[in-house]
């Protein structure tokens, strides 16, 4: 067996993984990167859950059905005609596999660009940050490392009594690989991932049930986002029953019955597909040798301190497999962090600053604290708000859903968060984190020109709106 030496062995190959993979090349380290995935053909797919299975495969979809639903619902009222209108889920999954294939290949050449040498198979961290490399092709051999980072990413969680088959009863894998429109689509867990592909086939024509065991709908936003949010996928057809807990799922005759609980009663319904979307959890299973040292907490995350430091000396670990938030930005960043530290610069990362976006149709984005957090820590705040119903722009595109909201220490004036339900809601939230990281205050985005017409003039007027001075509204 070799063994080969590396300034940094990274194992996991998805935006934490990879970022820091790139990241540590271009400041000279020798790197070596394992990632164990593999697409239908039997090729390397760097980029992890996000650029396989996740962030990039779900948006490609949500497009080309926002497209589909659009033509339907909205050409008319702009004076378009469309006939004959058809839908190919063939082509659009086609389309969807060819933009992560597209990017696993950029992935790959960057790689190589940076010298980085990559390794298709699986690694199991040992004592003395020794890696045990199993290839998807050859033998095994092992590699050591000056510094080991763990981005192993996360896996779906499952609950009793639901077995996964990706066919009838999917996961986030299965849900964005349908070769046609279940008629009836049943979903368990109206979070993020629930939403979006309920979206996804709602738009398509699924008559879609989402199960929901929380008696409210979001409650990462404050209520007038929720509220908003619910009113809007009602009307769009998505049927979301709330305090309602699946507590089976059985293929019976090539369809799924599902039991649920509302109340005292258990009741059932039949579903062409069933995706159970109930959150992610680490993927720390099979990644640690018994010798390794490093400690996981009793949710199977890696334990780590406030810079990503394992309990052993040298070994990282960032992104899903450890606490804060699972989106793919906040993996990337403390990869970027991680390694700078190591290089003996200073890495941050401000958790408190990461924006979270739902792509439902409006999108919804928000960052820092809600109302609720301020009003349960005691902190005294300002709010302002302003709908996209009034903005030159929002009617002119025909999406004037939704609003801004901006909230302001009731002293300071400093942004303390802000949440968006409306058009390119993923975009404009970049506006507030900029404020936010600049320990801006509401008066600052009040006082910046804002382009006219444009949606971000919401984002201006809910400034404004905090010192009762909106100048479209009544304040
Ligand atoms: P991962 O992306 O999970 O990458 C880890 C990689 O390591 C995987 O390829 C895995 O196979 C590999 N691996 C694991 N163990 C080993 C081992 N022992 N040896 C070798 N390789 C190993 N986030 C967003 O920010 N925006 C979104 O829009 C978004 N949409 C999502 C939609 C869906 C349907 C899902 C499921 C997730 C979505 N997420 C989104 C979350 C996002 O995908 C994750 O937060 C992100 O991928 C985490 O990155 P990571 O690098 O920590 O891990
Ligand atoms: P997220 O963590 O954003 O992916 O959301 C997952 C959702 O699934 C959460 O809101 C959970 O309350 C919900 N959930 C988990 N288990 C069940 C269940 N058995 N029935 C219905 N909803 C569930």
């Amino acid at each position: 067996m070799s063994e080969k030496q590396f300034d940094l062995i990274v194992i996991g190959g998805g935006p934490g993984g990879y970022v820091a993979a790139i990241r540590a090349a271009q400041l000279e380290m020798k790197v070596l990167l394992i990632d164990d995935r593999t697409d239908d053909k039997g090729r390397p797919a760097p980029g992890g859950t996000c650029l396989n299975v996740g962030c990039v495969p779900s948006k490609a979809l949500l497009d080309s059905s926002k497209h589909y639903h659009h033509i339907q619902h909205d050409y008319a009222a702009h004076g378009i005609g469309v006939k004959d209108l058809s839908i190919d889920v063939g082509q659009m999954i086609d389309r969807k596999r060819g933009v992560v294939r597209q990017l696993n290949g950029g992935l790959l050449q960057l790689f190589k660009a940076n010298k980085i040498e990559f390794a298709n198979g699986r690694g199991k961290l040992k004592n003395g940050r020794c890696v045990a490399v199993e290839p998807v092709e050859g033998d095994p051999w092992e590699a050591t490392g000056k510094h080991v980072i763990l981005a192993a990413g996360s896996v779906p969680f499952t609950i009793p009594n639901v077995e996964i088959d990706n066919e009838h009863i999917v996961d986030n894998v299965g849900a964005l690989e349908f070769s046609s429109v279940p008629e009836r689509l049943g979903i368990i867990g109206a979070g993020v991932i629930g939403l979006e592909m309920g979206s996804v086939w709602q738009r398509l024509g699924s008559e879609v049930i989402l199960f929901e065991a929380l008696k409210e709908l979001l409650p990462v936003v404050d209520p007038d986002v929720s509220k908003a949010a619910a009113r809007i996928f009602k009307k769009q057809g998505l049927d979301i029953r709330l305090d309602t807990r699946v507590a089976s799922a059985e293929v019976v005759d090539g369809k799924v019955k599902v039991t649920f609980e509302q109340g005292d009663n258990t009741k059932t319904e039949t579903f062409d597909k069933l995706l159970v979307a109930v959150g992610r959890k680490a993927a720390s299973e099979g990644l640690l040798a018994e010798d390794s040292g490093v400690q996981l907490t009793d949710r199977g995350q890696v334990e780590v301190d406030e810079h990503c430091r394992t309990s052993v000396e040298n070994v990282w670990a960032i992104g899903d497999l450890v606490r804060g938030p699972m989106l793919a930005h906040k993996a990337s960043e403390e990869g970027v962090a991680v390694v700078e530290t190591i290089a003996g610069s200073h890495g941050h990362i401000n958790l408190d600053h990461v924006p979270w976006v739902i792509y439902t149709d409006p999108e919804i984005a928000w960052v820092g604290k809600t109302e609720r957090q301020l009003t349960d820590a005691g902190i005294e705040y300002r709010a302002g708000s302003f709908p996209f119903a009034a903005t030159g722009r929002g009617l002119a595109m025909g999406e004037a859903q939704g609003h801004v909201k901006i909230l302001a220490d009731a002293e300071t004036d400093r942004i303390l968060g802000a949440q968006i339900i409306g058009p390119t809601a993923s975009e404009m939230i970049a506006e507030i984190v900029v404020a936010m990281e600049f320990a801006g205050a509401s008066e600052d985005l009040a006082r910046i020109v804002h382009a006219h017409p444009t949606l971000s003039e919401a984002i201006h007027e809910a400034a404004l709106s905090v010192d009762k001075r909106a100048i479209h509204k009544a304040n």
